[in-house]
């Protein structure tokens, strides 16, 4: 990346000698993106803060007195960066922990195996259980499996592989299992599931993550809950959906765990397994959101919104998913911050809490500035690590799609062309407000390796390329700054 970065900061030097004033951009706006990407690509700012996160905080898991940690640690962070309007947005949730764990082969061939419980899952019996294993290719085969009582006091295995692809299109269909299995093999009579890690390495590293289980709705409707109330209307519509939680455990091996348990069941021999598991919903918690503003000069009511999560899981410090995120929508604020002048629109930085649980914060920021909503004019997050950003997506009016093609036309020198412009993917916590009438914008990143890290204890510090990092940061900056600097309608008309 070092090579194409540096030839990108020498591109842009030459765009400039191409500026046009006949557009939706003013020359004047134009030339400040390309000053903020030229700083963009030159600061350590944005890379600093996840340092700082990683390092003096840690891991965050929702609800967890890390993550109140991390909210003061983000309210000094925007402090001293000189942010405005710097304030925390605390809401209340359903706390689960997950404790220690022990999975081994007992039989055919006794060893002890790399595992991790999932998001939601329930414990064992204290003493463990000991149960044969019922192995499925994929998680439709067990979704399609007949309820004839044959998994009764077995463990469930699902077997499927995620692919890699830049765009991370093979993390939705391995993700089924990780969000139903228990829901089936509970249906059927199992007494725990185990699956292969959603995860794209070949390292010895389950990757944990959310079941689909509404912890509780009472308390917040998050998108895993509907996601799991829509699975159960099709799939099972006689299931009593009023609180739906797992009453199995529910864990993931790493990658060559799994081709272990695949290599004995190929060889015809039935597996016995024995898992300890402590984890659980341990009541109610609080988390929050934080936020920070560069009030605009011009048109403060309006609002950019720019985002990231600040809780993380706990098993590592979180440092691709997502705190790449927050020191990038930062780092790229904290630049248009320290310019000479203000952008015509206010730009707001929000630190979702509880997203991995959910997207808890995002719903409780929805509703908890409902008046406020109809004031963003234009939203995003980065929650998708720290790879390159390859392409600008859009889903806004067609004024906006004019000029975000302008935009693009500024920030292709970084490598981006123009994606998708009916997209209204903002990222997860922005879900709540485009389903709002939001309008979104999306700096898509190169996500081939993402999966090789994500919710894994290898998501630490180090996996971060600066040099990648700093293109981030000089994308966003100038999206955004172009975005509150005009006075361009994004929303689309009759919503
Ligand atoms: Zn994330």
């Amino acid at each position: 990346m070092l090579v194409r970065v540096a030839s990108a900061a020498c591109l842009l030097l030459s765009a400039n000698a191409f500026a046009q004033n006949d557009g939706l951009i003013s020359e004047e706006s134009a030339a400040t993106a390309r000053e903020l990407m030229e700083r963009g690509l030159d600061s350590d700012i944005g890379y600093e803060v996840v340092r700082s996160l990683t390092t003096e905080v840690g891991p965050r898991l929702a609800g967890s007195e890390q993550e109140a940690r991390a909210r003061d640690w983000a309210v000094q962070m925007f402090t001293e960066l000189g942010f405005e309007n710097v304030r925390v947005e605390p809401f209340d949730m359903p706390y689960w922990n997950r404790g220690e764990i022990d999975l081994r082969i007992v039989e055919p061939f006794p060893q002890n195996l790399f595992a991790t419980a999932l998001g939601g899952s329930a414990a064992t019996p204290q003493n463990g259980l000991e149960r044969e294993i019922a192995f499925f290719d994929s998680f439709e085969d067990l979704r399609d499996a007949p309820d004839d009582g044959s998994l009764q006091d077995h463990i469930v295995y699902v077997n499927d592989r995620m692919i890699s692809v830049q765009t991370g299109a093979g993390y939705g269909p391995a993700n089924r299992k990780r969000q139903f299995a228990w829901l089936e093999a509970e249906a059927r009579g199992a007494a725990g599931v185990i699956i292969r890690s959603v995860g794209t390495d070949s390292h010895r590293f389950p990757h944990t993550g959310m079941m689909s289980t509404p912890s509780a709705r009472s308390v917040s409707v998050g998108s895993h809950s509907q996601i799991v109330i829509d699975y159960l209307e099709s799939e099972h519509p006689d299931y009593e959906t009023s609180n739906v939680r797992s009453s199995i455990p529910a864990v993931a091996v790493s990658a060559p765990d799994a081709d272990q348990i695949e290599r004995i069941h190929a060889l015809g021999e039935t597996l016995t397994v024995e898992l300890s598991a402590v984890a659980g919903w341990r009541g109610v918690r609080q988390s929050g959101n934080v936020i920070a503003e560069i009030p605009g000069r011009e048109l403060p009511d309006e609002i950019v919104l720019i985002g990231a999560h600040l809780d993380s899981w706990d098993e590592a410090t979180g440092a691709v998913d997502d705190g790449a995120g927050v020191g990038i929508v930062t780092g790229a604020a904290q630049l248009i911050g320290q310019l000479p002048r203000a952008p015509r629109r206010t730009i707001r930085v929000v630190l979702f809490g509880a997203e991995e649980v959910g997207l808890l914060g995002a719903f409780a920021y929805a509703r908890q500035n409902a008046s406020d909503v109809g004031n963003i004019i234009l939203a995003s997050e980065s929650d998708f690590g720290a790879g390159p950003v390859w392409s600008l997506t859009s889903g806004t009016s067609d004024e906006g799609t004019l000029f975000l093609d302008e935009v693009q036309s500024i920030i292709a020198p970084l490598g981006i062309i123009r994606g998708d412009r009916a997209n209204n993917g903002g990222g997860p916590d922005i879900i709540p407000l485009a389903m709002q009438g939001v309008p979104v914008f999306r700096l898509t990143q190169d996500g081939t390796d993402y999966f090789d890290l994500h919710h894994t204890p290898d998501d630490t510090f180090d996996k971060i390329d600066p040099d990648d990092f700093a293109q981030n940061v000089a994308a966003w900056a100038a999206v955004v700054w172009l975005a509150a600097d005009s006075d361009v309608e994004f929303r689309m008309q009759d919503e």
